[in-house]
């Protein structure tokens, strides 16, 4: 909660909001978010219009998760560019606009918490990447590839010897036998 009286609902009159909020909450998706403990930098200004209060600025944070593609753990730096109106109650836009579609001013203060929050969370990225041309996984063995040598490759087994196992069985895999011949071969 910021104290806006401060700015005396005088349009023009302006002051700047520095400060790095410690999260009690993970902020993001499961896939990703700021974790609890982390703090946001805000850098804000707080300006008094018309209508209301406008605060603008940025909302920067560190957000870990899993790299959408290989599963290990990656940071992803987030800046939430942030430009949004705080309507006075007394004003045309509060008295025009349904209750949750915009921010209000309330008791001289503004809550930049719910503010803070959705637009970081909007900033996330849907897929983060450890880095950007991450390989991921080797379908064969899961191992990661940018762990695995250059041409990792499992030997592939012709397509018609595995219907063939599926149907007989596995047998030994050091047997060199061929086996049987199925229908159409
Ligand atoms: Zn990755
Ligand atoms: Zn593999």
């Amino acid at each position: 909660m910021v104290d806006t009286r401060a700015l005396g609902h005088r349009p023009g009159s302006m002051r700047t909001l520095r400060i790095a909020v410690p999260l009690d909450a993970p902020m993001g998706l499961e896939v990703l978010a700021v974790p609890p403990g982390d703090e946001v930098d805000l850098d804000l200004r707080l300006e008094a219009v018309a209508e209301g209060v406008l605060v603008s600025g940025t909302a920067a944070a560190t957000a870990v998760g899993q790299c959408a593609r290989c599963l290990i753990e990656t940071t992803e730096p987030v800046v939430a560019g942030i430009r949004e109106l705080f309507a006075y109650p007394e004003s045309a836009t509060a008295a025009t606009t349904e209750e949750d579609e915009i921010y209000r001013v309330v008791d001289e203060r503004i809550d930049l918490e719910q503010l803070v929050r959705d637009e970081v969370v909007t900033a996330l990225p849907m897929a983060p990447l450890c880095r950007p041309d991450c390989r991921g996984l080797c379908v064969e063995c899961g191992g990661r590839l940018d762990d695995l040598e250059p041409g990792h490759s499992h030997a592939i087994l012709d397509p018609r010897w595995a219907a063939l196992r599926d149907r007989f069985g596995t047998g030994s895999p050091e047997s060199t036998d061929r086996p049987p011949a199925g229908p159409g071969e």
